[in-house]
């Protein structure tokens, strides 16, 4: 950890949790595997030179760098070096390229791991569409929505035993011992909970998310129909939270339609709830009918990664991991190890969860530069390979020289 290069200043929580940041963060990278060091050195120039052309050298970001992954290994002996977790914990806000999860090590993956040790609780995936940009839709333009996932509970928890083991056997004789309740043989078994306070830590913020940005609605979407105790649950504990914390500010749809005669009030979020498998339909259908969106973990994983596809790929798309003690920002795709240090891949995801960590920050300004220099890039032409496969007349460019074309399209 490179922190005699140090000379920012420390992010702070106040009491209530909100972030004070200084004119001068300091903040950490991994740079991460495969070709994270590639598309890490085209983004890092295009942040540092929206947050110089936003604030004329008013605000800087100190980068230093975060051990973890292939990196860690060879210089620390260790994947995910503790201190990698307590300076992340220290500067509030990270950002980082992909890590590999090696197959079948029964190694855990360090990206769920970095989750676990952090509660990032929510996995925040905002999706719109960048004109030019190859689409299977016909209407890619009409989709804006950010995808609030929960990160720690449901089916992903990590409560499973296989099929014919000891645990799988003695979990099935409790079932029908103490519920009566007879599993096929054999069954490998996994546990999905979804509690009260998981649910509504997300909800908040979703909820808290859409305000700050006046932005038209929150939808609940869930499979209450069918698992009614876990998913029946996060919808009713959504709306809940909405009516504890939230009273003022928003409106359920129900209330607008029997309440406000079918017009939301001005001002007032509206509560949505959606069924998973409904919500797929209205994604594609009536995409502009849906805003902020929280969901269960294993709804937002397939509608994030759907989402993606509608607006063009996961190569675009950003994301980030955030608890109530630190956010990391990350490339939403993998290593792509066979293009490592080729300088060729899209370091599209990166630089727009860059922006969206300058958006976290309050630095919005910076923020909004990246978005339309992206957005005329695109327009004339030039993108990575990914794209350019697919777009009739595209300017191929490398990995780095769409980095600067970003840069050059802020001016
Ligand atoms: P992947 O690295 O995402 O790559 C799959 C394919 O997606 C690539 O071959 C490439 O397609 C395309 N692609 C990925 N990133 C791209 C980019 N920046 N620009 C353009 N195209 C891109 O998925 P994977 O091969 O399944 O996984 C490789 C490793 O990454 C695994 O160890 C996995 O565990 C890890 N992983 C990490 C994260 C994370 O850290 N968050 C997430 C997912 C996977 P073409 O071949 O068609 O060009």
């Amino acid at each position: 950890m490179k922190e005699r290069a140090l000379s920012g200043e420390w992010i702070t929580l106040d009491a209530r949790g909100e972030m004070r940041v200084p004119s001068n963060p300091n903040i950490g990278f991994i740079e991460g595997d495969g070709t994270g060091p590639d598309i890490w050195a085209a983004t890092r120039p295009v942040l540092d030179a929206a947050v110089l052309k936003a604030y004329g050298g008013e605000k800087k970001i100190h980068w230093f760098e975060l051990l973890a992954g292939e990196k860690a290994v060879k210089e620390a002996g260790d994947p995910l070096p503790q201190k990698t977790v307590d300076l992340i914990r220290k500067c509030v806000v990270a950002i980082k390229g992909p890590l590999t999860t090696p197959v079948g090590s029964g190694m855990r993956s360090l990206n769920v791991t970095l989750r676990i040790v952090l509660d990032l609780y929510a996995c925040i995936r905002p999706v719109r569409y960048f004109p030019g940009i190859p689409s299977p839709v016909r209407h890619p333009e009409r989709v804006n929505m950010v995808v609030f996932r929960e990160n720690t509970e449901d089916v992903y928890a990590g409560i499973e035993w296989e099929s014919g083991s000891a645990e799988a056997d003695r979990f099935a004789r409790l079932l029908l011992d103490n519920f009566n309740v007879t599993l096929p043989a054999k069954s490998g078994i996994g546990v999905k909970p979804i509690s009260p306070g998981g649910t509504k830590r997300l909800v908040r913020r979703a909820i808290a998310y859409a305000l700050q940005r006046g932005l038209p609605s929150v939808t609940l979407v869930h499979k209450g129909n069918i698992m009614k105790y876990t998913e029946g649950a996060f919808r009713k504990w959504g709306y809940e939270l909405a009516k504890e914390e939230f009273a003022e500010s928003t409106v359920t749809e129900d209330d607008v339609q029997e309440v406000h005669g079918g017009k939301a009030p001005e001002g007032k979020v509206v509560i949505k709830e959606r069924i998973a498998d409904s919500m797929f339909q209205q994604v594609l259908l009536r995409p502009e009918e849906y805003s902020v969106i929280a969901t269960p973990n294993l709804n937002g994983d397939y509608l994030s990664d759907a989402l993606a596809a509608q607006v063009g790929g996961l190569g675009m798309a950003p994301g980030a991991n955030v608890g109530d003690e630190a956010a990391v920002f990350e490339a939403t795709h993998g290593t792509a190890p066979k293009y490592a240090g080729l300088d060729k891949v899209n370091p599209g995801s990166l630089i727009l969860s860059g922006a969206m960590m300058l958006d976290h920050l309050g630095w919005v300004e910076a923020a909004k530069l990246i978005h339309e220099a992206i957005e005329r890039t695109i327009g004339d032409g030039i993108v990575t390979y990914d794209l350019a496969r697919q777009m009739k007349g595209a300017k191929e460019a490398g990995c780095s020289s769409f980095g600067r074309a970003i840069i050059e399209h802020m001016n």
